[in-house]
């Protein structure tokens, strides 16, 4: 973890007690128990990672938007698809749907290094201006299409995907190691179930964990972009 992640204890972090509200009622509340995941959404100045005009929205128990009609996720759901994946502090993880980049950094606090997938170029040149701004020094922001994944870095200890799927990407599977833990939501355009796959060899075990409701994943494995 780099330097400079530590906003609580700074006097320019007028938000330090909105983000406080926000993991004891939000998260803590609702059964993410996870001490190392409750403890980097402390930190993670989340105002950062939202559009100025609604940065004072930024702890609302709410997905905001972030522009090309993309939303950043409600911060009960980042904190819940993070403590599925069960993080230790070694992993390699890659994130689909970069978007304005807040949940790789809440990834890059708990584990080795990060990679993050952006579809769309503004955002993901942004983000990644962004995550270096604020030293999230081992988040690799790549833009293309993440149902692909990325091949050259795989395989990942954790998968990602922070865009609704039509099904599982299939490259994405391929690209999990060997126990290896993946957080999806698939479904519908409207409404979806976040799953849980554990992949044991060639076997992948999914777990139902809840509906819930993300922007469509597009590309070659996702939905025909419609924008
Ligand atoms: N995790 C983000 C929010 C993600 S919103 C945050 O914390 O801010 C979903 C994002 O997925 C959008 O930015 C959208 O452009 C992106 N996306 C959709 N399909 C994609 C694909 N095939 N590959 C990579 N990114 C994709």
């Amino acid at each position: 973890m780099g330097e400079g992640k530590n906003f609580r204890n700074s006097t320019t972090d007028v938000f330090g007690d909105a983000r406080h509200e926000m993991v004891e009622t939000q998260i803590r509340k609702r059964h993410v128990s996870d001490g190392r995941v409750l403890d980097c959404l402390e930190r993670i100045p989340r105002h950062e990672f939202i559009p100025a005009e609604f940065r004072d929205r930024a702890y609302e128990d709410a997905p905001l938007p972030i522009g090309e009609g993309q939303t950043i996720s409600q911060p009960y759901i980042v904190a819940a698809m993070t403590a599925a994946l069960r993080l230790q502090g070694n992993e390699r993880v890659l994130e689909i749907g970069t978007g304005f980049g807040y949940q790789a950094a809440v990834l890059s606090c708990l584990a080795r290094e990060v990679f993050t997938m952006e579809f769309r170029a503004e955002l993901a040149t942004e983000a990644a201006e962004r995550l270096a701004r604020l030293h999230y020094s081992n988040v690799h922001v790549h833009c293309g299409d993440g149902t692909l994944g990325l091949p050259d870095f795989a395989p990942y200890d954790a998968i990602l995907v922070a865009a609704a799927a039509p099904s599982v990407p299939p490259p994405l599977l391929a690209q999990l190691a060997e126990n290896g833990r993946m957080i999806v939501p698939v479904g519908g355009v409207e409404n979806q179930d976040l799953r849980l796959i554990q992949r044991s060899h060639d076997t992948f075990l999914t777990t139902m964990l809840e509906p819930c409701r993300f922007v469509p994943l597009v590309g070659a494995h996702g939905w025909k972009e419609c924008s």
